[in-house]
């Protein structure tokens, strides 16, 4: 397949991309969480088209985006929590999980009743869904497996050939996928971390469940809440280990560990000496106390390392999970296969 690529996301790229979309086809996004890849969610056939293009199983579903907060009404049975919550984060990096209604095909939630709904920020996304004028079907636009794309290069690398067109925006803000909640009546469940945090949803919904799969390893038995969750994420080529100790103590592993050339280092900007910093098998995620830009640095280096060739182990502090931190953990520990090694 021909995949046009928009390197400028004037209007009539947007109105072409948005035309692709209704007639069938399959276009890369930018978010301010990371690149999407959006099909019809009215239309199965677009869903097929989205599955096959990442090389996704059919029963891990798709998080529909529509353009405003009143559209849920049309595709999923919505309550008062719904508002609540839509009303102080949307648009924004947050899913709302919600039952859906008949004009949301089975193909798009994987066989379920509910449906995964999402309101972008970014200005690009919010007007293409608004020229659309219908709910687009959308996981992150890289191959299953890899990680998620925070860069038209990335998406390009993956999808190149295999979709009808990409729309270059830029890097992504946030560089980790939206949270993920699940409305019960009035409960709340955290299915995934992201840059809306488990602090905020808190604030202002009260008690909110996490899901235990997202610091912890599954059981062999576990049937899991949503048949996403049970596909490994996030994994780059390298085995990743994660080292849980003090500060001094992980730094010293690193130290060490930089000397050889098949293990790749990924650290905080201030762990290492300059020299070893420079090393071509160390990248480094920005200040430790700034969670924010290591979760925007993150996806981007993964993928580096699938790069480099000699590399085939990475070694990495264990994160802190307050805030956006919970987000880059739940990642990396993924992408560990939760190996943590106490040090
Ligand atoms: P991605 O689009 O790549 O960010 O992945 C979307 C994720 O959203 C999936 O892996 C699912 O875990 C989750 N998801 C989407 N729809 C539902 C749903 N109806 N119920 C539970 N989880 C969902
Ligand atoms: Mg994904």
């Amino acid at each position: 397949m021909n995949t046009k690529l928009f390197t400028e996301p004037t209007e009539t790229a947007v109105t072409e991309a948005a035309e692709i979309l209704r007639s069938g086809g399959l276009v890369a996004f930018p978010t301010e969480t990371v690149y999407g890849l959006g099909g019809n969610g009215l239309d199965p056939d677009a869903a097929r088209k989205i599955y096959a293009a990442k090389g996704r199983p059919s029963d891990n579903p798709l998080i529909i985006h529509v353009a405003e907060i009143a559209d849920a009404e049309r595709y999923c049975i919505t309550s008062p929590l719904y508002y609540k919550i839509a009303e102080h984060f949307m648009p924004g990096p947050i899913t709302v999980i919600m039952p859906k209604r008949d004009c949301i095909p089975y193909e798009v939630t994987g066989g379920l009743d509910t449906v995964a709904l999402r309101i972008p920020s970014h200005p690009i996304a919010h007007r293409l869904l608004a020229e659309a004028k219908i709910p687009v079907a959308a996981p992150s636009a890289n191959l299953s497996g890899r990680p998620s794309p925070t860069t038209a290069a990335h998406v390009i690398t993956d999808m190149m050939g295999r979709i009808n067109a990409i729309i270059d925006g830029g890097d992504c803000d946030f560089g980790v996928e939206s949270t993920i909640v699940k409305i019960d009546g009035k409960h709340v469940t955290l299915l995934r971390p992201g840059a809306v945090t488990l602090e905020e949803l808190r604030e202002l919904c009260g008690e909110v469940a996490v899901d235990p799969t997202i610091t912890e390893k599954p059981a062999e038995n576990f049937i899991p809440l949503a048949p996403g969750m049970k596909y490994r994420h996030y994994a780059p080529r390298a085995h990743v280990t994660l080292l849980d100790g003090s500060h001094d103590a992980v730094t010293a592993c690193l130290t060490e560990a930089v000397n050889h050339e098949d293990i790749g280092i990924l650290c905080y900007d201030d762990m290492l000496p300059e020299a070893l910093t420079s090393r071509s098998n160390v990248i480094t995620l920005g200040k430790e106390s700034d969670p924010t830009e290591t979760a925007h640095k993150l996806f981007a280096a993964l993928r580096a390392f699938d790069d480099m060739q000699q590399v085939t182990s990475i070694l990495a502090p264990l994160p802190d999970k307050k805030g956006i931190g919970l987000a880059v953990y739940n990642r990396l520990i993924k992408a560990a296969g939760f190996d943590v090694k106490k040090i």
